[in-house]
């Protein structure tokens, strides 16, 4: 077995979609990146590399890329799943998004189906918190930034 940590942060910006886990969450502002900006899924790419001492997202997917402008994340969740996470399997994953704004408590059901159904794992395998930066912290607090935190467990398949 094998555990590994992910943790992103973007800005959020007013004329972009804010995207996390692959859903599209009502919002008046959305990440500002050069991908889709799923702060959600970057993390879960970083523990998933992470767990596997393969590097991080940016040597992946570099953002000086044009490949990568405006991609999906979940396509670039899906190429290390496929490309890197073998011969392991990922036992659980637990993630926690950290942001002011929108509340994110009746998105968190789809969001968690979403990653279940990518990652090909059970619903109780997945788990997405969500919390708020009680107002105080910089930018965070006043809803112009979200940060979002990963940690996997992988096993091998046994053959
Ligand atoms: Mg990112």
């Amino acid at each position: 077995m094998r555990v590994g940590t992910g943790w992103d942060l973007h800005r959020l910006g007013s004329g972009r979609t804010l995207i996390l886990g692959g859903v599209v969450i009502p919002s008046e502002k959305g990440e500002i990146a050069h991908s889709d900006g799923d702060v959600l899924v970057h993390a879960i790419i970083d523990a998933l590399l992470g767990a596997l001492a393969k590097g991080d997202i940016g040597s992946h997917f570099p953002d000086s890329d044009p490949r990568y402008k405006d991609i999906s994340s979940i396509r670039l969740l899906k190429q290390v799943l496929e490309q890197d996470l073998p011969p392991y399997r990922i036992e659980n994953l637990d993630t926690t998004i950290i942001v002011q704004r929108p509340k994110l408590r009746e998105h968190i059901d789809a969001i968690r189906a979403n990653l279940a159904k990518t990652l090909h794992l059970e619903l109780d395998r997945v788990s997405v918190k969500a919390k708020t930066a009680e107002t105080i912290l910089g930018e965070l607090g006043s809803g112009d930034a979200i940060i979002a935190q990963a940690s996997v467990l992988i096993s091998e398949i046994p053959c």
